[in-house]
């Protein structure tokens, strides 16, 4: 019989783990709490449960974490690791000391079936969904490695984005517990806004993360408009701006104080002209969603064949929508001399839909379309 890997169960999860084995639901809080508050992986170490429920713990299920393949540190404190997801594949966490906070960046799946243009990770393909246990045990060994690096006896991570590798939403069943685990205060305890997920756009997932576990929401927009978003983030041909626009709406109905926050990779001549900003404080307006946005200077990679957009475009463009009455932020670089920055966890993972070879040819098809469509100049800058 394999053991199961109890980083698996959300606390609810694990009570009926529990009752399964004759335990009272209590058992399992406390169990829960050696897990997740003292990152306790050995059950004879969890000294108040009674020594019958250890014995019977130890024959049937382990704390498993996953293998470090690699850690990183940069010279600003930013920490990058690589997990062993087994099988090929690997897939990073990146930790961000600031002054007063500590985020964690989170992978939900080896790779990436969406494909963004701009995305290092989309280039790589997608391999798997990761289970909850092994998004949790991306916490899980942080949290208790930099207790123990830093000498710290509190919670050094007070925030959460599900940014890293792969598009957490198309991954729900494992993401959810997940998600829960973060927020129990029998577990990390974080407030439902300093846990968010960041989608491209599944616009039926929206719905249900509203309904099942509303925490802050992110939404990586990147145009303006829908023949560009086709180009950028694909997956905008199956839900365009306008449902996405609705579903943004619809998940803030239920805390009107919410805001959804729109991630703005600026790309070269591609999305970064004052009359895009034009367009998105048009779209913004139209739509009535409560927003900030989030500029993101793109970090290149040569598979994208993008460049990014010069420092002065990127602020006059903030600006622009800034002045519209939008709060925006240029989102600061960290840990570039670890390739920790957004966009840049390529992980390793084994392409089972053969991503890269369709991203080559979408590129290949946009340059002979540039060259014979001299109409669609800010494309054509970008894929050149
Ligand atoms: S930006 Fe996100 S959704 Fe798009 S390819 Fe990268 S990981 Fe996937």
């Amino acid at each position: 019989m394999t053991a199961t890997n109890l980083l698996d169960f959300d606390l609810e999860g694990l009570a009926a783990f529990c009752e399964g084995l004759g335990e009272k639901r209590f058992r399992a809080t406390q169990l829960f709490r050696w897990i997740h508050q003292r990152g306790a992986s050995d059950f004879e170490q969890m000294s108040d449960l009674a020594k019958s429920l250890r014995g019977k713990l130890a024959g049937c299920a382990t704390v498993t974490g996953l293998p470090v393949l690699t850690q990183q540190e940069s010279t600003d404190g930013t920490i990058k690791w690589l997990f062993n997801v087994g099988n090929g594949d690997a897939v990073e966490a990146v930790f961000i000391p600031e002054e007063d906070r500590g985020t964690l960046c989170v992978s939900s799946q080896a790779g990436c079936a969406v494909g963004c243009r701009f995305c290092s990770t989309g280039h790589q393909g997608f391999s798997r969904n990761l289970s909850t246990g092994e998004i949790v045990a991306q916490l899980w060994f942080a949290e208790h490695f930099l207790r123990r690096h830093l000498g710290r006896d509190e919670r050094v991570i007070s925030n959460v984005v599900m940014m890293g590798m792969g598009e957490p939403l198309q991954n729900y069943g494992a993401l959810v517990p997940a998600l829960r685990t973060m927020l129990d205060d029998n577990a990390y305890g974080l407030s439902r806004r300093r846990v968010t997920v960041s989608t491209s756009g599944v616009v039926p997932m929206m719905d249900r993360l509203g309904a099942d576990c509303p925490v802050a929401l992110a939404v990586s927009l990147h145009a303006p408009n829908d023949a560009l978003r086709d180009d950028l983030v694909p997956l905008n041909r199956k839900y365009p701006l306008a449902e996405l626009m609705s579903a943004c709406k619809r998940y803030l109905e239920p805390a009107p104080r919410d805001f959804i926050t729109f991630e703005y990779c600026m790309l070269d001549g591609v999305n970064d002209q004052p009359e895009h900003a034009r367009q998105l404080i048009e779209l913004v307006r139209t739509s009535g969603v409560s927003c900030k946005f989030n500029l993101i200077p793109f970090n290149p990679f040569p598979a994208s064949g993008l460049v990014r957009s010069p420092a002065p475009r990127v602020q006059a463009f903030a600006r622009l929508l800034a002045d519209a009455g939008i709060v925006t932020t240029v989102r600061k670089t960290r840990g570039d001399d670890i390739d920790a920055a957004c966009g840049q966890l390529a992980g390793d993972v084994k392409d089972r839909t053969r991503a890269a070879e369709r991203m080559a040819q979408r590129r290949t098809v946009m340059m002979r379309k540039v060259q014979t469509e001299p109409e669609h100049p800010t494309v054509g800058e970008a894929a050149r």
